[in-house]
């Protein structure tokens, strides 16, 4: 039996929701940056679909391990290198360790850490770290008081959304839109839709099992 058997199916669906969020994503990206973020994440994704069935047959620390090596290689642009940051320290964060909700969710903060160092970034600054850090937040407040897991990840994904959301008047400080100052204002940051998007569409994934 393999050992991740929702990774394959949480990767489609992420692939799949990118690609249904795909024209929105690239209308944000073209009207402050360049125009290549979802050409970058769906370059990485088509990677992660072809390699779904061995990644499967990892335990947790290799398969986050694997999936940001890929990330890395293949997705380019800045949110290459964040996103493959975020994967690589998730693997850091879980060697050695069982893996249960509170685990993933310490993790997942570290690795958001990491996103931020690695970025020279924090909320604040119109970047997926609007979406990564509430969520990050978040999921420590949740575990900490034992919230169901169904509430969770409802919770989980509304807070994504917002996170979103709060890009919009954010003036942009880091990465290619801040070029534009003033203008980045009134629409929302391209990662951080992706990020949201993602997120959101793993929940699903999580909340269809239960
Ligand atoms: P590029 O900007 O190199 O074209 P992408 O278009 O793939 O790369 O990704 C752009 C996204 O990366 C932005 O929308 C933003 O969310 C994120 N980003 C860029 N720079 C940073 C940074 N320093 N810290 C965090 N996120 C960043
Ligand atoms: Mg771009």
């Amino acid at each position: 039996m393999s050992f991740n058997p929702l990774l394959p199916k949480i990767i489609e669906a992420v692939a799949e929701s990118i690609a249904k969020n795909a024209d929105d994503i690239t209308l944000l990206d073209q009207a402050i940056g360049d125009g290549d973020h979802v050409t970058n994440l769906q370059r990485g994704l088509a990677a992660l679909l072809a390699q779904k069935a061995d990644i499967s047959q990892l335990e947790w620390p290799a398969a986050w391990q694997k999936m940001g090596m890929t990330i890395m290689t293949t997705v380019g642009g800045a949110s290459g290198s964040l996103f493959g940051t975020l994967f690589i320290a998730m693997s850091k964060a879980l060697v050695g360790r069982e893996s249960n909700v509170q685990i993933f969710s310490l993790a997942f903060t570290q690795a958001v850490e990491a996103v931020k160092q690695r970025g020279k970034s924090d909320v604040g600054e119109k970047t997926m770290l609007d979406v990564l850090v509430p969520v990050a937040q978040y999921l420590q407040e949740a575990v900490a008081v034992s919230t169901p897991l169904v509430q969770l990840l409802e919770q989980t994904q509304q807070v994504a959304l917002t996170g979103m959301e709060s890009t919009r008047e954010m003036l942009a400080i880091k990465g290619r839109a801040s070029f534009l100052g003033e203008r980045t204002k009134g629409h929302i940051d391209a990662g951080a839709m992706s990020s949201c998007v993602i997120i959101c569409a793993v929940a699903d994934v999580l909340l269809e099992q239960l």
